[in-house]
């Protein structure tokens, strides 16, 4: 993979998605007005309160290929049920009411507002090369697994301190990894 390549194509990607989210802002509504009950057990309520949701029927996503980063088109055309953008993140509208998604999204927003988005997407960027693919991207693997567990087990934990220590480790690796 050309570093250099997916570098010069980042400022792109995120004029696109700040336009996306500026578009979608008028009909976001925030997370704490959909009355999710359990995620005040696991998030704070810092957190909580910046989260913004679009529902929409197909979530957006930033036109990668077009971009020239083909080792991304796998990313671009799978059918997730959300995406997240900073604050805001979009969910499917059939899945809007599922607490899970809405968790899951949460743990990215977590790792936006600790990165800031230009770190965020050139790390979330090199999990999904080095990985090899959306489901061995660490910063997927952490929300898919916290997630799991807030899905199937009645245990509680807090989410921030996870995600926090998740990313110390990841994130120089993967700098490493890719020689930056
Ligand atoms: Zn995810």
């Amino acid at each position: 993979m050309d570093i250099s390549a997916l570098q010069s194509r980042l400022p792109a990607i995120r004029k696109w998605i700040d336009t996306t989210v500026e578009e979608h802002r008028p009909v976001a509504r925030p997370l704490t007005s959909l009355g999710f009950a359990r995620l005040a057990h696991y998030f704070d309520a810092e957190t909580l309160k910046r989260a913004s949701v679009v529902e929409v029927d197909v979530v957006p996503k930033p036109p990668l290929t077009t971009l020239g980063l083909h080792q991304f088109s796998d990313f671009e055309q799978m059918n997730g049920a959300g995406v997240t953008y900073g604050d805001v993140y979009f969910v499917e509208r059939s899945r809007a009411r599922d607490e899970s998604l809405h968790f899951h999204e949460l743990v990215h927003t977590i790792q936006c507002q600790i990165l800031g988005i230009d770190r965020f997407m050139l790390a979330y960027a090199l999990g999904h090369l080095v990985g090899g693919g959306y489901e061995n991207n660490p910063l997927e693997e952490v929300a898919h697994t916290l997630e799991g567990i807030f899905a199937r087990e009645p245990r509680l934990f807090r989410v921030e301190p996870i995600v926090s220590q998740h990313l110390e480790r990841v994130v120089p690796a993967l700098m490493k990894a890719a020689g930056l």
